[in-house]
């Protein structure tokens, strides 16, 4: 059975513990591969090895850095098919999400970081005729990276890249549900002649792995995403020590669909931000709020085109869900589905897991699901899902939805769907979400902001952002 080794100090490793994790294929059901189940003492010589490395790779010419890391690019773009692959059997997504989205925006991250970092420029700020002052940045130091499992490889490279590209060194842990694209990733790294040390590795639990590279001394700087349950307990660790620390965490968030919005664009999209990628996306949009005259209409044109969605096979072209990426996460969600219920909710369609025959008939399917008649402010409202399930609440007026929509403690993203501009700067600016998208969902500029309000997170990723997170600021006043 394939191992998925950790990469320390460019040498592929077992845990020292020698232990191993199972890794399961979510859509049969099946272990399929082993993971290194590391701890502390793994950690600490992965640190150690990014220590080490730092003074090279930090003072090496940006152009040089950049160069590396567009190889690491090509080399993905190079092995699409099989990452591709890689990426739908480790998370059950269908694999032509994986090639058209997942993959391409791994390589994306990698070239959009190596060019950024040779337009990175710092100001300088003339004092009258007195003095000039110019600010100096300069790489952190070593950069923990923890990422999810729900976009895999994208998300772990959408951190790695900018640390490295600041000149970071890194230690990094993908989540152990989805860890085979991230080790994929490091033999490209090998392959690139990305120097030892620079990017290591560490595969294995968040608790034991994870905690031990937040709790390190010596590494100064934390990039997190993932849960907001996690995300808390992370700050607890990391905020004493005074490191610097992005979170991006989960979300609960609102499409709000105006009576006079483009109908047919905004059903489609809907369908697209309720259940891409099995609606295991932080942006998905969960809450869906629809003013009163269209509501009836709106309901049955997204059922409709809900009962079309094909859910099967990750590796069917056809399939547009997939299954979810374990059983425990397939358990939570149809918790949800059950509590919806006693909340007094109706579920129009979906509601039970999906029979796949053949080799995934163990497979953690579950059908596209859609609620309504229950209040914005239950816990089937309140709280983050993360799949499948969404639910949908009439409004009348904009004060109402906007009520509606801010009455969560998270504040990710969200939608408006309406044709009236002024409504739409309206709503936008009352809206309490780090993003929002206006008539269209998942709209991806890399060099805007990206990044949660209140309990979806802390700092910002994305453009300018990602790559100042990982530089210490200093500035430097001359008395002319
Ligand atoms: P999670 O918090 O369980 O795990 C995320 C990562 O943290 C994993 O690698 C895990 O091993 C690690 N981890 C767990 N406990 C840890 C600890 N004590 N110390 C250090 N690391 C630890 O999240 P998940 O279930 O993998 O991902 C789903 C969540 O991620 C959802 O809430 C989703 O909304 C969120 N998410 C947010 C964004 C965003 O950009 N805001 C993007 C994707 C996913």
């Amino acid at each position: 059975m394939e191992k998925i080794l950790n990469y320390i100090d460019g040498k592929f490793t077992s845990a020292g513990s020698g232990q191993w994790i199972d890794n399961v294929d979510p859509s049969t059901g099946k272990t399929y591969s082993l993971i290194a189940d590391s701890d502390a003492a793994d950690v600490e010589q992965a640190t150690r090895a990014a220590k080490q490395a730092f003074p090279l790779w930090s003072s090496m010419p940006v152009e040089k850095r950049s160069a590396v890391l567009m190889k690491i690019a090509e080399l993905i773009d190079r092995d699409l098919e099989s990452l591709a692959r890689a990426e739908s059997v480790d998370n059950g997504k269908p694999i032509k999400s994986a090639r058209t989205v997942d993959i391409p925006r791994a390589s994306a991250n990698m070239r959009f970081y190596a060019t950024g970092a040779m337009h990175l420029a710092t100001e300088a700020h003339l004092t009258g005729s007195e003095a000039v002052n110019y600010t100096a940045r300069t790489p952190v130091g070593v950069a923990g990276c923890i990422s999810p499992w729900n976009l895999p490889l994208y998300l772990f490279t959408w951190k790695i890249a900018p640390a490295l590209a600041a000149g970071c060194t890194v230690v990094a842990k993908p989540s152990e549900l989805t860890p085979m694209t991230a080790y994929l990733f490091t033999r490209l790294c090998a392959e690139a002649g990305l120097p030892p040390g620079v990017l290591n590795v560490v595969h294995g639990y968040g608790a034991k792995a994870g905690q031990a590279i937040i709790e390190h001394p010596d590494i100064p700087a934390i990039s997190f995403t993932g849960g907001t349950v996690t995300g808390k307990k992370i700050a607890s660790i990391a905020a004493p020590m005074f490191k610097k620390l992005s979170l991006e965490l989960g979300g609960k968030n609102p499409n709000i669909i105006f009576a006079d919005c483009d109908f047919d664009q905004a059903v489609s999209t809907t369908v697209l931000s309720s259940f891409s990628n099995q609606g295991e996306i932080c942006l998905c949009g969960s809450r869906i709020f629809v003013e009163r005259s269209i509501y009836d209409k709106f309901v049955d044109a997204l059922v409709r085109k809900t009962k079309e969605l094909t859910v099967g096979d990750p590796l069917d072209e056809n399939s547009r869900l997939g299954a979810l990426v374990s059983e425990a996460h397939l358990k939570k969600v149809m918790g949800y589905i059950d509590l919806a219920k006693q909340e007094g909710g109706t579920v129009l369609t979906g509601g039970s897991r999906v029979a796949v025959q053949g080799r995934c008939a163990d497979g953690f399917f579950l059908e596209p699901t859609i609620i309504t008649g229950l209040p914005s402010n239950c816990r089937t409202n309140q709280e983050e899902i993360f799949g499948p399930v969404v639910s949908i609440i009439p409004f009348d007026t904009e004060e109402e939805v906007l009520q509606y929509a801010n009455n969560t403690t998270y504040g990710l993203s969200a939608t408006i769907w309406t044709e009236n501009l002024k409504r739409a700067h309206r709503v936008a600016a009352g809206v309490k979400s780090g993003i929002v998208w206006i008539n269209c969902w998942l709209f991806r500029d890399l060099r805007t902001p990206f990044g949660g309000m209140k309990q979806s997170g802390v700092g910002r990723e994305g453009g300018w952002d990602a790559l100042k997170f990982f530089l210490e600021t200093k500035n430097i006043c001359i008395r002319l």
